[in-house]
């Protein structure tokens, strides 16, 4: 069975645990067992680490170690390069069409596949089955919006000063693209990451982060259906960071990749560009982000409760979108924790997260509950209110954080400088929606762009005026003006200041995978 389903069973003894809980668990749809996988994928091979080594990955339900994976070293990083670089010589030449008609392909067989790629994140993850599906919808959208930007990649042509001068640019692949994603929405990270730079032309070298490593071997298992990339177009590379750092410096330094695209916490991204820097190697940054949420005392108080659970609640406020500190103005903030209380508990469903109807789910780890935990204890030392929520509630398990809603109160030190809350500085990356009230709107607008973050933030306001006002003032990459959902597959996403730079998704998503070069024709 373990040959059947690619895994070695000498890898552990819980190696086919989550298989089997698929199986056995009829509320599943778990189809094709070959989609899970331990090892790496090179030049188009599935290939354990050549020194054996292996890293654990932990069942988010019980903790417990579930499967050993294959740990790559930096022999093996450098394998997959030459390979990416290898397929690269051969893809670069494909016309559009033929990328197009590739990706449509990888596309279709990732949507058939939709059910065990949910369940396979639900597996890993610990999230509902329903998040999972949004999740793999939201990646599966973006492979869509990427087919036609293959045929949209145009250049320009620019009147030159000299009459016997003609000028024309042409957008080309940049080559090899290592891309580096987070757990935290790993199946749609891997398809957003991939399905762009392939999109562009460039072949990829991806490393999912250790926590969550079968959602990326599926989606490579998948690519691996499609007739017609060249083998090493896309490569999986496996390891934990932690205990094989030559994985990111190999990535960093090697003179074959052109792009690093890196999604994850404010803290690794800064050290990978910083060594990236030492080879002027172009980089992505989607890093961390602490998005103000503000609701003026002329919202629409409901409309402004929607979208604060749905930018705060969903995936139990593990996303770096989410909100994290919620201001509300003084006069509307009683009313505003009311109905934020009396909606929340109206709104989630609690259960196995294999439930269908189940749509709020515990946090991914121990350490994510220390987190929070520490951010909650931290606003009530320092006066704030708890309203409801605040502590793990036991009986649906041992992360199952609740929505949270703190009001950080009358006695608010959160605008004495020298002792910010911790949400105030920090992500908490869970479902606490602490409210501080404001007075007006220079001050709010101070507040929000404090801090060197800067991905995303909202606002709620029936006024025109301030509509433009305040989304011009706000100092982030993507501002939300009366919705708590803002990212979708045309738009741009990313952040500015220490929250990143890049954008994917888009039409830009797309060119930044590729170079501008200008060509100059003489007469
Ligand atoms: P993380 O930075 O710890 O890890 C992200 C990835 O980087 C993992 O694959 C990890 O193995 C790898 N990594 C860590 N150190 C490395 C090194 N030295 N060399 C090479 N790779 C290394 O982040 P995380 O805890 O997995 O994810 C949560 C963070 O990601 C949060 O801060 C969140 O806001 C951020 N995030 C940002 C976006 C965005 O688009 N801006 C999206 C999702 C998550």
């Amino acid at each position: 069975a373990a040959e059947a389903v690619g895994i070695d069973a000498s890898m552990g003894k819980n190696a086919l645990k989550s298989f089997q809980i698929a199986n056995d668990d009829p509320r599943t749809t778990f189809k094709d067992p070959s989609l899970l996988g331990t090892r790496a994928f090179i030049g188009g091979k599935w290939t354990a680490a050549a020194s054996g080594a292996t890293f654990p990955v932990h069942d988010p339900e019980d903790g417990e170690v579930a499967f050993h994976v294959a740990n790559n070293s930096r022999d093996e990083v450098c394998q997959a390069i030459d390979a990416a670089q290898r397929a690269f010589l051969e893809y670069k030449k494909f016309s559009h069409r033929r990328r197009r008609t590739l990706l449509r392909a990888w596309t279709d067989i990732v949507r058939a596949n939709r059910d065990d790629l949910a369940a396979i994140c639900t597996l890993e993850l610990g999230k509902p089955i329903t998040e999972s599906y949004t999740t793999v919808d939201y990646g599966l959208s973006f492979l869509d919006w990427f087919q036609g930007e293959i045929e949209r990649l145009y250049g320009d042509t620019i009147p030159a000063a000299k009459s016997d001068n003609r000028i024309f640019t042409v957008r080309e692949p940049q080559g090899v693209v290592a891309a580096i994603t987070p757990w935290n929405s790993p199946i749609a990270m891997a398809l957003r990451k991939v399905g762009a730079a392939i999109a562009a032309g460039c072949t990829v070298v991806l490393k999912p982060a250790p926590e969550t490593p079968m959602c990326a071997i599926a989606v490579a298992k998948l690519f691996e259906r499609v007739e017609g990339y060249p083998a090493g177009t896309l490569n999986v590379i496996l390891g934990d960071a932690a205990s094989s750092p030559a994985i990111g410096e190999e990535m960093c330094q090697s003179p074959l990749v052109r792009h690093l695209s890196f999604t994850g916490s404010t803290a690794v991204g800064k050290y990978l560009n910083g060594e990236c820097g030492k080879s002027l190697k172009k980089t992505s940054m989607e890093l961390g982000g602490n998005a103000p949420f503000i609701v003026f005392e002329d919202a629409d108080l409901q409309k402004a409760v929607d979208g604060l659970i749905a930018s705060k609640f969903r995936s139990s406020g593990q996303t770096c979108v989410c909100a994290n500190r919620v201001f509300v103005h003084r006069s509307v903030i009683a009313e505003f924790a009311q109905r934020l209380e009396a909606t929340q508990k109206k709104t989630f469903v609690y259960g196995s997260v294999w439930d269908p109807k189940v749509n709020f789910g515990p946090l991914y780890s121990q350490r994510g509950v220390n987190k929070v935990a520490k951010h909650v204890e931290d606003a009530l030392l320092k006066g704030a209110r708890l309203v409801s929520g605040g502590a793990v509630r036991q009986e649906l398990g041992p992360y199952l954080y609740p929505p949270t809603i703190l009001i950080a109160g009358e006695n608010d030190t959160t605008k004495k400088d020298d002792t910010p809350m911790l949400f105030m500085t920090e992500e908490t990356f869970g479902p606490v929606a602490p409210l501080i009230p404001f007075d007006s709107e220079e001050e709010v607008l101070r507040l929000a762009n404090t801090f060197q973050s800067g991905l995303a933030s909202y606002f709620y306001t029936e006024s025109i005026s301030r509509l433009w006002r305040v989304a011009e003032a706000l100092d982030t990459g993507m501002v939300g003006v009366r919705v708590g959902l803002i990212s979708a597959c045309e738009q741009p996403f990313g952040g500015i200041k220490e929250s990143g730079m890049g954008r994917e998704g888009s039409k830009f998503g797309v060119e930044d995978y590729t170079n501008v070069k200008s060509v100059t024709l003489g007469l």
